[in-house]
């Protein structure tokens, strides 16, 4: 077997030694010494531990038999082998054997060694034991992949549920309608208020069964591209124009980012936000609202900070929940709609969204749009 001086021909035996002694006591990383050909020379503590194989054992078998059949059928451990000696170095993760026949999931790196003639003298070999980290990135896989399609089958339903909802809907509204027309002077007092009842309930309902429809399509056609957030903020307030003038609402802001996103749902999110700034105000308040924006290494901080009456901190995060809603529709109207397609646009981003707040000392959202 050609003899393989692994530790440098500068330096003195007793250096060498030092080394090897060193290397033979590593305990997390097999760490091979192998001729050209790939037989084994040398066989540290944690190639011990990981593969099984007393040194005694192992020296002078050919590294091969660590790699399952199909591998060695395919020519992997001739071809990691090859490469390490034309390029100088070889990497693999892949499963390989131990001496009792179990798999584990290794992390290979192969080294070539050159003699002092610059000619090939044999390979360092380092294996790590990835079994553990394989199998936590399976099991995360497979949750990912469960929850996208109990995600998609949900959306799914809403979908459909609030779709097939319409057609009942829509033949009560006419036949109420019917009702008014045809036989509205025959109704005492009593029932025409109670007809009145069932045409904003119907109403109601309606809006119910849109708001449910655009949060499932929510997203849908979505397109990435470059936005700038200054600008987007400027056409939201000019849609807001009328609900700003009539609340006398101040908005302000600091230079906000260009960045890439999905800018119909963005502009929904922009929306949304100020809108429910403008609306949540204290009796004879005007609005105020700050947005403000922080770059950040992965993501942008957004914060929409305003005036208005506040949250409780039991309802912060509940707040983000389809139709839920703290306050007596008569005295602020919507739906319960709005923070729950916020919610969605934000992670379609990637990013997060929450609040803080004081009741009676206005609320600051905050949200973060990650960069893609
Ligand atoms: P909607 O505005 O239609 O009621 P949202 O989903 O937008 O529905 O908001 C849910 C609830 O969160 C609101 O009904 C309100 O109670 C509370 N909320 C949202 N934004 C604010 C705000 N800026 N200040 C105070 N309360 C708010």
């Amino acid at each position: 077997m050609p003899q393989v001086n692994l530790f440098g021909h500068n330096r003195a035996a007793e250096d060498c030694s030092y080394l090897e002694n060193a290397i033979n006591e590593i305990e997390d990383y097999a760490i091979i010494l192998m001729d050209v050909y790939g037989d084994i020379v040398n066989w540290n503590r944690g190639a011990e531990k990981i593969k099984g194989y007393t040194a005694d054992e192992i020296i002078g078998e050919n590294f091969r038999r660590f790699y399952t059949v199909e591998d060695r059928q395919l020519k992997k451990p001739e071809e990691l082998l090859k490469k390490a000696a034309e390029t100088g170095r070889a990497q693999d993760e892949g499963w390989r054997m131990k001496k009792d026949g179990s798999l584990f999931w290794a992390s290979v790196t192969i080294s070539a060694i050159h003699d002092e003639n610059k000619s090939l003298a044999g390979f360092s070999k380092v294996t790590r034991d990835l079994t553990e980290r394989k199998a936590n990135d399976a099991a995360k896989e497979l949750y990912t992949e469960q929850l996208k399609a109990k995600n998609k089958e949900l959306e799914q339903f809403v979908y459909i549920a609030s779709h097939d909802l319409q057609e009942p809907l829509r033949s009560v509204t006419s036949l109420t309608e019917i009702l008014e027309a045809e036989y509205g002077s025959l109704f005492d007092e009593k029932g025409v208020v109670m007809l009145g009842y069932i045409t904003a309930a119907t109403n109601r309902m309606k809006e119910l069964i849109k708001g449910l429809l655009d949060y499932s399509r929510l997203g849908q056609n979505r397109q990435l591209a470059a936005i700038d957030c200054s600008k987007l903020l400027e056409e939201v307030q000019r849609d807001l124009e009328f609900s700003l003038t009539e609340h006398k609402a101040v908005i302000t802001s600091t230079h906000l980012p260009a960045l890439q996103g999905y800018k119909t749902e963005l502009r929904l999110l922009f929306q949304n936000l100020l809108g429910n700034a403008i609306k949540f105000v204290k009796p004879g308040a005007a609005p105020a609202v700050h947005i403000s924006c922080e770059e950040r290494v992965d993501d942008f901080l957004f914060a929409v900070k305003d005036n208005g009456i506040g949250i409780a901190p039991e309802y912060r995060e509940k707040i983000f929940v389809i139709f839920q809603r703290l306050n007596n529709r008569n005295a602020y109207a919507g739906n319960g709609i709005g923070l729950a397609h916020c919610n969605k646009i934000v992670q379609l981003h990637g990013g997060k969204i929450w609040v803080e707040s004081e009741p009676g000392q206005g609320s600051t959202f905050y949200f973060t749009i990650h960069k893609f």
